[in-house]
């Protein structure tokens, strides 16, 4: 009793101790501060309690799943997505369509070190876009001696020495785990998986196996999308889990003549349309002013995209829905957009920019939320001018943890709205420790969600939303 009295107690002046600091630190002057502060308090109250947010992911991941642009899934995603707006006060709902996605099927996924038995069954899939190897499903595939490289310099050096024709590349540059953001840390590794097959063909290589774009240690293959560029020659490209990776490698050094058998049946099969889902909620003092706040609703296959990107976009839904449900009536009119095919070329950015430009529209703010589903820890924006109106709000969002304020980019579906008036862009910076584990493998399933997280990074989108309104 005695004990557990202390723990309360203690847990009591700690609140008490974040609460007098969020208030002493607000402006002086204020009734209206300390409205707009208990306004900002009701969102995470209304966010934390009822976890409305967490409830659409769970729809979303198990109603829809995986949803590829141009699967049934991604239509089944579109279908969802209006209900659930549908159930909002919208005032409309609408779809906008989005041309010209490309219709890239998985098949077959197999590879194994020869003469290893099952022991050299390798866990791999394709990347976005690749071709198939010969045959495809029901081919042979391709056999092939494996030359392993970190980058596209030493790559450069052995094809010279005549090591890379007729070879299957191996790229094996890890994530660099000294970087405190993961993202960092994936930006930098990410050329092996986009270019990989570009730069192997063009040296008469015959296929490319990547090392996943993970920091983790494990069994699970992760795909994403990849280019040929200009190249003629296009070559299969997959992706290999790091345990395999380490494997692979471990075993090349010993067995330098080590080949790989590869079979993949993955295919281009056209394009289709797509299209974003808008939801829009009349502003009351300046309509014609517009703040949108979104993610992507398609996702890779592998897993059900819970976090890349369902998270952000329930997370967009749910940031309008505690608006509305607090009573708030907005200044500005208020979007929700649910992009459609980010991962595979942001097409659904491309098309919703092309349209509020053709129509005219005045953006003076977009929030994307693209970087998972960690604990918020502040907002990213593109140069200074733009941190620095985000600035201002920290009195009121730094009692929950939202202390960081960096330039370094915003979001990929609204990038596409720079240099259109002076819309401010801003990305919600989630934590990223762990992102990077599920991101475009089997692992991004709503287990991986943490509700609380989840919805602290919606109430702080609607907090942003709602403080950037009631700022002329
Ligand atoms: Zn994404």
């Amino acid at each position: 009793m005695e004990r557990k009295n202390l723990i309360l107690a203690g847990a009591f002046v700690w609140a008490a101790a974040a609460t007098g600091w969020a208030q002493s630190t607000l402006p002086q002057d204020s009734a209206r501060q300390q409205q707009k502060a208990q306004l900002v308090r009701g969102l995470y109250t209304d966010a934390l309690t009822h976890q409305q947010g967490y409830r659409l992911l769970e729809s979303l991941c198990s109603e829809v799943g995986p949803r590829p642009v141009c699967s049934s899934g991604d239509a089944r995603a579109i279908a969802w997505a209006v209900r659930k707006l549908e159930e909002l006060p919208f005032d409309s709902v609408y779809l906008q369509e989005v041309p010209d996605n490309p219709r890239w099927v998985r098949g077959v996924e197999t590879a194994s070190a020869v003469g290893y038995g099952k022991k050299g069954a390798l866990n791999v899939t394709a990347l976005g876009g690749s071709v198939g190897t010969p045959g495809g499903n029901k081919g042979a595939g391709i056999r092939a001696e494996l030359v392993e490289v970190q980058n596209f310099q030493e790559l450069d050096v052995l094809a010279a020495a005549g090591k890379i024709a007729g070879r299957i590349v191996f790229f094996n540059r890890p994530l660099d785990p000294s970087y405190i953001n993961t993202g960092s840390a994936y930006g930098n590794a990410g050329d092996q998986r986009w270019a990989g097959a570009q730069e192997a063909g063009k040296h008469g290589a015959v296929a490319v196996l990547v090392r996943s774009l993970t920091l983790r240690t494990d069994d699970f293959p992760h795909t994403g999308a990849m280019s040929y560029g200009d190249a003629s020659v296009k070559i299969p490209a997959a992706g290999i889990s790091t345990q395999d990776a380490n494997w692979l490698s471990s075993e090349l050094k010993k067995n330098p003549g080590l080949r790989v058998q590869l079979t993949l049946g993955c295919e281009m099969l056209g394009t289709c349309t797509s299209y974003n889902v808008v939801g829009e909620w009349r502003g009351t003092g300046n309509p014609e002013q517009i703040a949108l706040v979104g993610g992507h609703l398609d996702s890779w296959d592998l897993g059900t995209g819970a976090q890349d990107d369902g998270a952000g976009c329930v997370q967009s839904i749910q940031a309008l829905g505690l608006l509305m449900r607090s009573g708030y009536r907005p200044n500005r009119t208020h979007r929700v957009v649910l992009y459609a095919n980010e991962e595979f070329g942001l097409n659904g950015g491309r098309a919703y920019a092309a349209s509020a430009l053709s129509r005219s529209e005045v953006h003076v703010l977009a929030i994307e939320s693209d970087g998972g589903s960690g604990t918020p820890r502040g907002f990213s924006t593109e140069n200074a001018a733009a941190r620095e109106r985000l600035e201002q709000f920290k009195p009121f969002l730094a009692p929950y943890g939202l202390l960081a304020y960096s330039v370094g980019g915003s979001g990929a579906d609204i990038s596409a709205l720079r240099g259109q008036g002076d819309v401010v862009l801003v990305g919600l910076s989630a934590d990223s420790q762990r992102y990077f584990d599920y991101h475009h493998s089997a692992q991004d399933r709503i287990e991986s969600i943490h509700p609380r997280e989840l919805e602290l990074g919606a109430a702080a989108l609607a907090a942003l939303l709602y403080l950037f309104d009631t700022n002329p």
